[in-house]
């Protein structure tokens, strides 16, 4: 079951090409282990460090001086953090934490904050997600769900697949009668241009099952979430 997560998820193909050992072409994609590895992310962050410091150049930036002349090793590593949901095992994430129950009320996870990454101007969004699904025979332990939102949220997103991404994957694991997804994100790309000074939230939602079937469930959910 959980293998057709992975490729749902679209977990290897969205793996970045350093990371399968393509990296502009020289790394050696047929070595295996650690150290074939460990020598890929090494080549990775120094790639980024040299993109880095081309961009400081070219928007009239000395990058040697003093202030920036750690930024391009800092983003390097930012980048590792929080764009880790590349290399988030899904099924390490959920492994062990479906529980069998006979409960078919709604399970409601609200108000989980999520930072992400916007694919078109590589500047964050972020905001709240909030969740239900209603059980067929599986719950998932509580602190599962933000780390499933945690995984699509540290990647390059737009905020509608990433929506889509989490409802799917939890409909994956669980074979539940219905999800429903809803996500707020402001949007740094739009807050920071322009010269408009109202920042409106992007809703997004996605809803499988009898929540896509059932008016009715769809808006006893929103009302929750208004509480
Ligand atoms: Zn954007």
């Amino acid at each position: 079951m959980l293998n057709s997560v992975k490729e749902l998820n679209g977990y290897h193909q969205h793996e970045p090409e350093y990371r399968n050992g393509h990296a502009n072409g020289k790394a050696n994609g047929k070595t295996n282990g650690a150290v074939a590895h460990h020598d890929e992310t090494k080549e990775a962050k120094q790639a980024i460090e040299t993109a880095v410091r081309t961009i400081l150049t070219n928007v009239g930036e000395d990058p040697d001086r003093e202030g920036l002349i750690g930024t391009p090793d800092r983003i390097a590593r930012m980048y590792d953090e929080i764009l880790a949901g590349y290399t988030t095992d899904p099924v390490k994430l959920v492994n062990g934490a479906l529980f069998d129950v006979e409960y078919d009320d709604p399970v409601i996870v609200k108000e989980i904050e999520y930072f992400s990454m916007c694919e078109h101007h590589m500047l964050p969004f972020f905001g709240r997600a909030h969740i239900a699904y209603i059980p067929s025979d599986k719950v998932i332990g509580l602190s599962k769900i933000p780390r499933i939102v945690e995984m699509f949220a540290r990647r390059l997103q737009v905020q509608e697949r990433m929506t889509r991404q989490i409802a799917e994957m939890i409909d994956e694991v669980l074979k539940p009668q219905g999800v429903a997804v809803v996500v707020e994100g402001s949007h740094m790309c739009s807050m920071m241009r322009g010269v408009k000074k109202e920042h409106p939230r992007m809703m997004t939602s996605y809803m499988i099952g009898k929540y896509k079937e059932d008016k009715e469930l769809r808006r006893e959910f929103m009302d929750q979430l208004r509480k």
